[in-house]
């Protein structure tokens, strides 16, 4: 997963000048000087004083500037000044004033600021409800501090194909975006090259979007986008084992030293809720999807082997050995206690040969259920899951020897 990072830039500029003389006009001091982002700055001295502007060239995104000052000679400044501005788009503000001490002799001063896309002094809005980012549903593969990649970060993945459209979670104004990484792995190394949007909103938070598809972004920077308006399409770039989204809310808080930029838990809307936190290894379903039409299990998600792999996964055999067990892997997509049965048929045959059940816990999204598969003659079988009246499509699978 990619390291989320607001934008803050470093400057130290230091200015030293002659005495100057006692003047009521506004004289700038240096040249405008534009950064990327579309800040730019430029010190002014007027009337034995000195001050610094700053102008945001942004026609949608406000910026916070936190303006730091050293080594001030000549300069009445108070120790530790810290000025803080808020910049609406195409606006110029200026910090206070700074009174030179002795107007006929030198002065200098050195102004490192950083500065970050949106209102950061803001209080964040906790109790905003998100929409999931996508139609239909997905499965959370990782959720809140995952022991896999979340590990102390509030990130979510969920598990999708390729090229699923992503919609904005939140209505805001597109900050950043990458698209041009084509490639994605299990190799941390590949943490900086994963694709993404993201999305300030109005409380100063901000949304990221992660791992989407080469070229797979369909906003462009300044954009401003509607909750639930399609953003781009996800994929499998950057540092990521399979196709999914990481999806993160930021909100930075302006601390004594500096700025923290933590990830934030969200609630969204959900089939079930509307209000929901998202559990690991849970469906969500797009809030407007209606229950009746949700399975709690699903084809797809059934798999069948002969032994799990080296992650603890199960994977889809189209085969397995007559020596040893079956193992079957079931997804649930909405888990309480349940009794699932499960029958084995040989191809065209309508007595079973195989059958075994097995009672779910409340909290069993996934589980696992073995049989032996020792009685079976090599041939073409199908595995047939029943429960609370309904039957899933038969599963084909082949006993080899
Ligand atoms: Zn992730």
């Amino acid at each position: 997963m990619k390291k989320f990072k607001f934008y803050s830039f470093i400057l130290s500029v230091v200015f030293i000048f002659s005495p100057l003389l006692s003047d009521e006009t506004r004289k700038p001091i240096n040249k405008i000087s534009c950064l990327d982002k579309g800040i730019c700055h430029q010190l002014f001295s007027m009337d034995g004083t000195i001050v610094i502007e700053f102008t945001n060239q942004n026609k949608t995104i406000p910026l916070t500037v936190i303006v730091e000052y050293n080594d001030a000679q000549n300069l009445d400044l108070e120790a530790g000044r810290k000025d803080i501005l808020l910049i609406s788009p195409n606006e110029i503000r200026s910090t206070d004033f700074i009174q030179i001490s002795d107007p006929n002799k030198r002065w200098s001063i050195n102004y490192p600021f950083r500065f970050y896309q949106g209102d950061i002094t803001q209080e964040m809005d906790a109790d905003y409800v998100y929409r999931l980012p996508f139609r239909n549903k997905h499965l959370l593969t990782q959720g809140y501090n995952g022991i896999w990649t979340h590990q102390g970060k509030n990130a979510l993945d969920f598990d999708m194909p390729e090229k699923t459209p992503i919609l904005a979670a939140r209505e805001g104004v597109v900050t950043d975006f990458a698209d041009h990484f084509t490639i994605g792995g299990n190799n941390p190394s590949l943490k900086a090259k994963a694709n993404f949007v993201t999305i300030l909103h109005e409380d100063g938070s901000s949304a990221f979007y992660g791992h989407l598809y080469p070229k797979g972004v369909q906003v462009k920077i300044g954009q401003i986008v509607r909750k639930g308006q399609q953003i781009g399409l996800s994929g499998n770039t950057g540092y990521s084992t399979n196709p999914h989204l990481h999806f993160q809310v930021m909100k930075p808080i302006i601390q004594d030293q500096g700025v923290d930029e933590p990830t934030v838990p969200t609630f969204f809307q959900t089939e079930s809720s509307l209000k929901d936190s998202l559990v690991e290894q849970n469906f969500y379903w797009h809030e407007d999807t209606p229950l009746s039409e949700i399975p709690f299990i699903a084809k797809d998600y059934i798999k069948i082997c002969n032994d799990f792999n080296d992650k603890g996964e199960v994977f889809n055999c189209t085969s397995v050995r007559q020596k040893g067990n079956i193992v079957v892997q079931l997804y649930v997509f909405k888990p309480k206690i349940r009794e699932y049965e499960f029958y084995v048929y040989s191809q065209g045959e309508s007595a079973p040969i195989l059958k075994w059940k097995i009672e779910s816990q409340k909290d069993w999204s996934k589980f696992y259920t073995y049989t032996s598969s020792s009685n079976l003659n090599p041939g073409k079988y199908q595995l047939v899951v029943r429960s609370e009246n309904l039957e899933l499509d038969p599963i084909p699978f082949v006993v080899k020897k």
